[in-house]
């Protein structure tokens, strides 16, 4: 399939398919959109079934960039990367420095940080051949660093937010929240509301991480098959991706589902299903910010920790305004964040 045929191409601005002999790199860069800035987004290491899959990949997740981004306020346009497993891939520093001689041609276009399979020591690696990296070891009194527990402070504040607006409540107090998934984003998710009084359910696969968030955090456990389907007050979703579709919404019986997880929804129509089923829904791109606020303020050097804290913390009004919007308009939440998001992008452009 070509790219321009794809369904997961968005009008994107640029899309680089990246090869090098010597050490069998194989990458895709997708620059969705740089109206607001360079295209800023991780670089994921994955193994795909084929390069369509790859390729479809990484132009649905720059695009998801370019409206996170919009949407946090960031000066930064959308992007992402990924660098294939192929048959025969062998990590080594020099494959990751050629992906940094790739970043560095596109001239600041794109700022590449980590995704899934990436670590801090190759972000370091890649830095040694380009400057549009973030995501590096965090230097005094500046931002930088591990972005989870920023990720995880924005999905708290985007958890409030929503029980103000539909439990008219001020605190987490005395509420309990379904958490699938405590690795890092779940786990100091459940920190926070621990710390604020709310009772936790959590589930991991991972047994280790199930056990030492249940002890920590005196949580109940519940199991992979039935985290989503807890009678609980706010269900979290912060491990995989469409796992909101039109056999588990029915299931639901939380009035709120706010958690971390890219792409909850698995198309938009289960936005609606979440809306026709009376749920709130915490648009998953607008509450999960936390991390790239984190990644910009590093590769902007504009503000400290407390800086990022602050400016992450906005996510909950944010989310606030856009319940408002979606019940004054009888409109789907996810509809509205993406109009908005459109809008900001449509508008700089
Ligand atoms: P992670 O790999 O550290 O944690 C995910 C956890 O989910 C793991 O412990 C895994 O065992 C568990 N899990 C997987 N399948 C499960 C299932 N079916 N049921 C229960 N648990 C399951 O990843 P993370 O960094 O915490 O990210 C979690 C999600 O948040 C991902 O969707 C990621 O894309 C998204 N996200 C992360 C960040 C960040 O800052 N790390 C930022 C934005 C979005």
């Amino acid at each position: 399939m070509s790219t321009f045929e794809n369904p997961a191409f968005d009008g994107h601005e640029r899309v680089q398919f990246c090869h090098d002999r010597a050490t069998g790199l194989k990458a895709i860069i997708a620059i969705h959109s740089t109206a607001l800035g360079p295209a800023a987004g991780g670089c994921r290491l994955w193994t795909y079934a084929s390069d369509d899959d790859a390729l479809t990949d990484v132009l649905r997740l720059s695009q998801g960039m370019s409206y996170k981004n919009a949407m946090a306020g960031l000066r930064l346009g959308g992007g992402k990367a990924v660098i294939l497993k192929s048959p025969g891939y062998r990590e080594s520093e020099a494959l990751f420095e050629a992906f940094g001689d790739f970043v560095e041609r596109l001239g600041g276009d794109y700022v590449t940080a980590e995704d899934v399979g990436m670590r801090v020591d190759i972000m370091e690696v890649i830095a040694r051949r380009t400057r549009f990296v973030s995501g590096l070891p965090q230097r005094e009194g500046q931002a930088g660093g591990d972005p989870s527990p920023k990720t995880s402070w924005g999905i708290f504040k985007g958890i409030e937010a929503a029980v103000r607006f539909r439990l008219k409540k001020e605190s987490v107090a005395g509420l309990t929240v379904a958490v699938q998934g405590v690795g890092n984003v779940g786990y100091h998710l459940c920190r926070y509301l621990h710390d604020a009084g709310a009772g936790l359910v959590i589930a991991d696969i991972d047994a280790v991480r199930a056990r030492r968030a249940a002890k920590d955090f005196g949580a109940r456990t519940s199991t992979q098959d039935d985290i989503l389907f807890e009678a609980v007050d706010v269900v979290a979703p912060c491990a995989l991706g469409a796992i909101l579709n039109e056999s588990s919404i029915p299931g639901l019986r939380a009035g709120i589902v706010a958690g971390g997880a890219n792409n909850q929804l698995a198309t938009a129509a289960d936005g609606q299903r979440l809306a026709a089923a009376g749920i709130l829904y915490a648009p998953d791109y607008v509450i999960n910010a936390g991390g790239i606020i984190n990644v910009a303020s590093e590769y902007y050097a504009d503000t400290d920790d407390e800086g990022v804290m602050r400016r992450v913390s906005a996510i909950g009004p944010r989310l606030y305004k856009i319940f408002e919007e979606s019940e004054t308009l009888g409109r789907p939440t996810n509809e509205v964040a993406d109009e908005q998001a459109r809008r900001i992008i449509d508008e700089a452009a």
